[in-house]
């Protein structure tokens, strides 16, 4: 299998591919789908061969381009199966912070958020964990890691790659996220993605970062750019 980073603005979209059939995982902001479907084309990549979009969780940021994207391939919209209900509302597009600053980002967001644009995630499919992804053509299967949202689903493929979401971000070092719908849950999923000894890990903001570095997880106020999700 291969994988392919598409990065849309501050969000990365990754195409898993193997021969003919592809999965895409994230496909990014609203407004980017255009990005996403021309890196797509350039890569040889047609339409059918996208046989499943998974969304990590039900972030804006993640699946804004999905309704553009799925026209564009007509594949199915995949997602854990409480995370498109949890998009509804769009207070939890950012959940409580770490940090000082990344508190008063959010204070100014819930203040700002009934104005701000919005379509909540559609899935077609609702994915439990531990769902084979074999049948789109990646060998893997889905890993629930909640904590930044609480239907966070990852992916962890047959080769030993994980693609995490918001589980942990790599702007600076590869760190906490600033924004956790529940510590704990973040604290267990962050175990468990290291209990399973991944080879690389690829995060939804910054660059994939090697499993060995799960070992120096830095707190969220390491990062330094606090736009982070
Ligand atoms: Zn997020």
């Amino acid at each position: 299998m291969e994988t392919q980073t598409i990065r849309v603005r501050e969000t990365n979209c990754y195409l898993v591919r193997d021969g003919e059939r592809a999965v895409l995982i994230d496909p990014g902001p609203p407004g980017g789908a255009a990005k996403v479907t021309v890196a797509l084309t350039a890569a040889g990549v047609r339409p059918e061969d996208i046989r499943l979009i998974l969304i990590t969780h039900g972030h804006l940021d993640h699946y804004g381009a999905t309704p553009e994207v799925k026209t564009w391939c007509g594949a199915p919209v995949a997602a854990y199966l409480s995370e498109p209900a949890f998009s509804q509302d769009r207070r939890n597009a950012l959940p409580p912070a770490q940090t000082l600053q990344g508190s008063v980002v959010r204070w100014f967001y819930l203040l700002f958020s009934p104005w701000v644009r919005f379509a909540p995630l559609q899935a077609d499919l609702l994915l439990d964990e531990g769902t084979d992804l074999a049948m789109y053509g990646l060998r893997g299967t889905t890993v629930l890691l909640p904590g930044h949202s609480p239907g966070s689903l990852g992916v962890f493929t047959a080769e030993g790659d994980l693609f995490v979401g918001d589980l942990f971000v790599n702007y600076t070092v590869p760190s906490q996220p600033i924004y956790l719908s529940d510590r704990r849950a973040w604290q267990q999923s962050f175990e468990r993605a290291r209990a399973l000894r991944p080879r690389m890990v690829y995060v939804g903001h910054g660059e994939p970062f090697p499993g060995s570095e799960l070992d120096h997880i830095y707190p969220a106020r390491y990062q330094l750019r606090w736009w982070v999700r």
